[in-house]
């Protein structure tokens, strides 16, 4: 069987296993390496050839594979990632890295449970950063924070381990102060903020593809001396394969961030104010793929061969090929042509159903646009999203 192929049955295994699934969302002020952190990740998962070719997939070139004709969608991507000998699925969904879209990030933030937010270490927590923050609480997806290109610290502003120590503890503070300012009316803020401590704060190079948390220093038995030492030396390529970026953050996702079973209970009465004491309410919470589909579409892209696909979070029942749909603010129903699910950059169209809790790519849904709720019966459709305007910033 070839690479391709075990990828997609290992992904198509884990769809119905909620417990192992993540579906997360990398948020950041432009320019402080989220798309760098993204192709580690996914090289680190074995799904690119190599980093800052998220075209170039990692796959079989089989002509049956070449005639399907291939569909690269950078805003979702998804990836496998072993943690404590369970394999996880790992869904991202990619947030616009420019001000201007910030109604794009927010609807992101409906699609997934947490939210890696990347902050550069010199430049500090920016405006961006506090909208990230913001969406993602008032979506109430749990944040965990990653301090990119400390390579700059150690190796251009050649600091030594105290003077870095304080920059990261006051990035960490500034991240923190912005998550209380905005968890006041929410039970339990500290559940929100980020620690060193308690494994949800990771740093690194994204350059380089370095990283370190709490328990990865525990791990390896590397120490901040050492790291400064081997970056020092330019031995990054060590420091790389003694600690790898993919495997720390990767490792933080699938400890740190809610599983779809743990997360929709308390997100749906966040963003859904239909009957809280309703079945559907009920099978929204429990993530119940028995159930009927509520899928809430948040990206629409569009594919030349496949035409329009919607994209979103499917909260119920499982969505399938043939069914008839009510798509919100719209009369009629719409007919579900294809389900799929996405495998590195590309989509995958399935022969099966895609379950509650997980991320599905769907053809058929004419009438749907981002925003839109979708669903197997009439009901109350999600909370708009709102949009959060603030000044253009222009890159330098
Ligand atoms: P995005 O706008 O958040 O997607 O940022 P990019 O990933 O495009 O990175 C912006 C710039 O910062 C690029 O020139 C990257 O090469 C650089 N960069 C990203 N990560 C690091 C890092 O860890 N260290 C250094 N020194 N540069 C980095």
């Amino acid at each position: 069987m070839g690479r391709r192929k075990k990828i997609v049955q290992e992904c198509e295994k884990l769809m119905d296993k909620p417990e192992q699934i993540r579906n997360i969302a990398i948020a950041a002020h432009v320019d402080h390496g989220k798309t760098t952190l993204t192709d580690n990740l996914l090289a680190g998962a074995g799904m690119i050839a190599d980093e800052g070719e998220a075209t170039r997939l990692m796959m079989d070139t089989e002509e049956d594979e070449q005639e399907r004709g291939i569909t690269i969608d950078a805003a979702n991507v998804s990836m496998t990632h072993e943690y404590q000998e369970k394999n996880h699925l790992i869904n991202l969904i990619d947030t616009p890295g420019h001000v201007d879209f910030g109604g794009d990030v927010t609807r992101a933030m409906r699609a997934v449970d947490g939210a890696l937010v990347v902050v550069d270490a010199v430049e500090g927590a920016m405006p961006q950063t506090e909208t990230v923050v913001r969406q993602a609480l008032r979506e109430g997806v749990k944040p965990a924070l990653f301090i990119n290109k400390v390579d700059r610290l150690i190796s251009e502003l050649q600091e030594g381990p105290e003077e870095m120590q304080q920059r990261l503890t006051d990035v960490i503070g500034d991240v923190n102060e912005l998550i209380r300012g905005m968890t006041q009316d929410m039970d339990n803020v500290e559940d929100w903020t980020v620690s060193v401590e308690d494994g949800t704060v990771a740093f690194g190079s994204a350059l380089y593809k370095w990283g370190v948390s709490l328990p990865s220093m525990q791990e390896t038995g590397m120490s901040f001396g050492d790291i400064i030492e081997l970056e020092r030396a330019d031995k990054r390529m060590e420091l790389h394969e003694k600690t790898p970026l993919s495997n720390v953050v990767l490792d933080m996702v699938a400890e740190h961030f809610p599983n779809p079973l743990e997360a929709q209970p308390h997100r749906i009465p966040r963003v859904w104010r239909g009957d809280a004491d309703s079945d559907l309410a009920h099978q929204m919470r429990d993530v119940d793929d028995d159930g009927d589909v509520v899928f809430m579409v948040t990206d629409i892209s569009m594919d030349p061969h496949a035409g329009e696909i919607a994209t979103g979070r499917l909260f119920s029942g499982t969505i399938q090929k043939g069914q008839e749909l009510y798509v919100s603010g719209t009369a009629g129903k719409n007919r579900v042509q294809s389900v799929g699910i996405f495998m590195g950059g590309e989509r995958e169209e399935l022969d099966r159903g895609v379950p509650a809790g997980n991320i599905a790519a769907v053809t058929g849904l004419r009438d749907a646009i981002a925003g839109s709720t979708v669903s197997s019966l009439e009901m109350t459709p999600f909370e708009s999203i709102e949009h959060i305007s603030e000044p253009v910033i222009t890159k330098s």
